[in-house]
């Protein structure tokens, strides 16, 4: 959440860092801010709302350092005087800040009583006034900050600019942040995709790390101070996949690249997958971790391993997980599963699991993140750059790949990769124009609804939950997912005339009964839309799905998707970026 960016370099700084805001706009979208070296001083814009609304500076200021800031405010409401970056009371230092910063209320009684005076409600201001005080105090900037991060609690990343000096210092605690090494310039980013234009060299950060650009980059362990080595990798992203081209969104341009993302998540490498299906198989319990989309397809993940490998795995929330973390032990595994590889939560129980001597695999989609880096082992889904807040190619990414595992730990891999790339393809051919359009006039028929269901059994109900999610994101549209048998318990009181209810019914052991199910709610005045192969006389509205045997349930999220996305664009929603969210949920 909130992304970050920093430049020094070439005379440029202002627009580079003002485009890299906009690829970064899905981390944070309530207000923006950028602070420049020109050749007066230290100058500073920001603005609320969007950065994709500014029409640009009447004359483009001339600059070779700048950061810059897109926010998704937790400390602080959305605000011009809270919006990032934030400066120092002598107008020397300039800080854009990710994270929360815990102990701020603390700090800044300590700062208010030393004289300083704050001009936001953030937490984010204790950064650039303790950086000017330790530099009153005779530190030099690189010190004046690394005394400043030892003071600070809590998990971040921040970038901040000494106007005296030129130097730009990054720092890095739990929230993502990395440098990009081009010719003559340096980038500092939340995430790659914010300077690919540029380069595609990249310095990976660790947590308490520190680096410094002057003249040249260098990094630094945060508590001792020590210099360290920097090996650059070279990054096989491209620049077009990080952008929109030809399609009005990103969500759309990446439920489409499902035709090619499914089969890409398939390319693994089978020791690697076959090593963590013998860990599955050794651990005592293997528990599955991730926080919202990912959490579905976590949820999805045990029922995989019950039907393909027979085997029980957990699942649990991200953010739960500290409350069974006494029965986690050596002999447990836990699969952490996260897009960005940066979610706060995830981490969070991560690092939990790490410290209780569990193993941790994590099934990502961002090379670098520190989830990677901070698992015994990592799968990659291999789906090429997110930007759409609402997950698409990630989740049947992450559920390609965990019914691979789920076949390598039934000792079936070589069968389970040909069905899923069967199923990978029929994917593929049926998402074509003609299933656009049906989802279209759909979404025309049911815009103006309150209320939509979506029911599903067995592996199809985890896939009911995450559709619910899909359309809550972007469509704004209550909906909510329910186990078909669920419904006679509660929930179907809520059923009127005409409320639609999406049936999830594969040809499989639980068609017949999610039927029946479909057929109680018909009774009571529903609108059936059928997700399923073939016709039935209980749907009021058919929609085909391929008959794809366990990867149905990949096939399944997609027209949701869809119907979401056109959801979304007929009720005047930005499906990019929907309104209170933020992409990559970097605060827990
Ligand atoms: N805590 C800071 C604020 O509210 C930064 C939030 C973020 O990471 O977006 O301004």
């Amino acid at each position: 959440m909130c992304g970050i960016i920093g430049y020094k370099g070439g005379d440029q700084a202002v627009s580079i860092v003002l485009e890299g805001l906009k690829t970064l706009e899905y981390r944070g979208y309530d207000s923006w801010g950028i602070a420049f070296l020109d050749g007066t001083g230290l100058q500073v814009k920001k603005n609320v709302g969007k950065i994709g609304n500014f029409k640009g500076f009447k004359a483009l200021p001339e600059a070779n350092l700048a950061l810059g800031h897109t926010r998704w405010a937790t400390h602080g409401g959305v605000t011009q005087s809270n919006a990032h970056p934030h400066l120092s009371n002598n107008k020397r230092i300039a800080v854009a800040h990710n994270g929360i910063v815990e102990n701020y209320q603390a700090l800044r009684k300590r700062l208010q009583a030393a004289g300083y005076t704050f001009h936001s409600q953030t937490d984010t201001e204790t950064i650039p006034l303790l950086v000017e005080d330790f530099l009153k105090k005779g530190d030099d900037f690189p010190t004046a900050v690394r005394h400043t991060c030892l003071l600070l609690e809590g998990r971040y990343s921040f970038i901040v600019l000494d106007a005296d000096s030129g130097q730009l210092i990054g720092a890095r605690n739990g929230s993502p942040l990395l440098a990009g090494l081009g010719k003559d310039e340096f980038f500092l980013a939340s995430d790659i995709p914010a300077f690919l234009p540029h380069t595609n060299q990249v310095v990976f950060l660790d947590d308490q790390q520190l680096v410094l650009i002057d003249s040249a980059l260098r990094l630094f362990d945060l508590r001792s101070g020590k210099q360290l080595p920097v090996k650059p990798q070279k990054i096989s992203w491209t620049p077009e996949q990080a952008e929109k081209g030809k399609f009005p969104h990103f969500m759309l341009k990446e439920i489409l690249e499902q035709r090619e993302s499914v089969s890409r998540a398939l390319v693994q490498d089978d020791e690697q997958l076959e090593k963590i299906a013998q860990l599955i198989t050794r651990a005592k319990q293997t528990v599955l971790v991730g926080c919202g989309t990912a959490g579905k397809m976590c949820l999805a993940g045990t029922y995989l391993f019950a039907k393909i490998a027979g085997r029980q795995t957990h699942f649990c929330v991200g953010s739960e997980f500290p409350n069974f973390a006494p029965f986690v032990g050596p002999d447990t595994l836990v699969i952490a599963v996260s897009q960005s590889g940066e979610t706060a939560d995830t981490l969070e129980a991560l690092s939990i699991a790490k410290k209780r001597g569990a193993k941790v695999v994590s099934l990502l989609n961002v090379y670098g993140s520190t989830m990677m880096r901070q698992s015994d082992y990592n799968l990659l889904i291999n789906a090429g750059p997110e930007k759409a807040v609402a997950s698409t190619k990630a989740a049947t990414g992450q559920l390609a790949v965990l019914a691979l595992l789920a076949y390598a730990t039934a000792g079936r891999l070589a069968e389970g990769r040909k069905a899923l790339q069967i199923a990978s393809a029929a994917l593929a051919r049926t998402l074509d124009d003609a299933q656009c359009k049906r989802l279209k006039a759909l979404a025309q028929k049911i815009k103006a609804k309150e209320n939509l269901y979506i029911i599903g059994r067995g592996l199809h109900y985890p896939i009911a939950l995450e559709s619910a999610i899909k359309l809550q994101e972007v469509s704004y549209i209550h909906a909510e997912g329910f186990a078909g048998g669920e419904l006679k318990h509660g929930p179907i009181a809520l059923i009127e005339k005409r409320t639609p209810c999406i049936v999830l019914a594969a040809c499989d052991e639980t068609q017949a009964e999610v039927l029946s199910n479909a057929m109680e709610v018909k009774s009571r005045g529903a609108y059936i839309i059928g997700l399923a192969p073939q016709d039935n006389e209980v749907f009021d509205l058919h929609l085909p799905v391929p008959d794809l045997g366990i990867a149905s349930a990949i096939a399944e999220l997609v027209p949701v998707q869809l119907l979401a996305y056109y959801l979304a664009v007929l009720r005047g929603n930005d499906p990019d970026k929907p309104r209170n969210l933020a992409k990559s949920v970097t605060v827990k």
